[in-house]
């Protein structure tokens, strides 16, 4: 099985293959779809990947949060490494639903601080009004891109690779 340089590379090879792809078809790669698509498959391959599994271990995907791991601890806590997180569609799904919840709690979490603690500068924040355009063509095109990246890592995991590292 590859190790985590080899998986970024396949991946990163795949998503590349994806672009030109793309390009022979006519379809404009800098569009909103191709973009979302190409980006979701980034952050598929090198932040969020089946390899999040792993109590203990400092995993490349794990290392590429930096700071913000610890988002990861509680899900890598209850996961068997190659266990429902190595599924090609019950895996893919529980990550992106997890961080999506993880964010959302966080979001939370940081408003009531901040209304507590610094009502200010919460008031201000509160007055930006802020509403971030959600389209779901291209959340979807994103979800997709970084989708085929989780199921070209279960695919490689498959491949009985025993390379050394060059
Ligand atoms: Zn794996």
């Amino acid at each position: 099985m590859p190790d985590g340089t080899t998986h970024l590379a396949i991946n990163l090879g795949a998503l590349a293959l994806t672009g030109a792809a793309l390009t022979v078809l006519h379809v404009p790669v800098l569009s909103g779809p191709g973009m979302a698509l190409l980006a979701g498959g980034l952050i598929g391959s090198v932040w969020i990947t089946p390899d999040l599994d792993m109590p203990g271990v400092r995993t490349a995907p794990l290392k590429a949060w930096g700071p913000f791991g610890w988002l990861w601890q509680p899900l890598i806590r209850v996961s068997r490494h190659r266990g429902v997180s190595h599924t090609f569609v019950r895996g893919p799904l529980i990550r992106a639903v997890y961080l999506g919840v993880m964010l959302g709690l966080t979001a939370l979490l940081m408003s009531v601080l901040l209304k507590q603690f610094l009502p200010d500068v919460w008031r201000r924040v509160a007055a930006l009004d802020i509403h971030a355009p959600v389209h779901l063509k291209i959340l979807l095109w994103g979800y997709a891109g970084y989708h085929a990246m989780q199921v070209a890592h279960l695919i490689a995991d498959r491949i009985p690779l025993n390379l050394k590292r060059l």
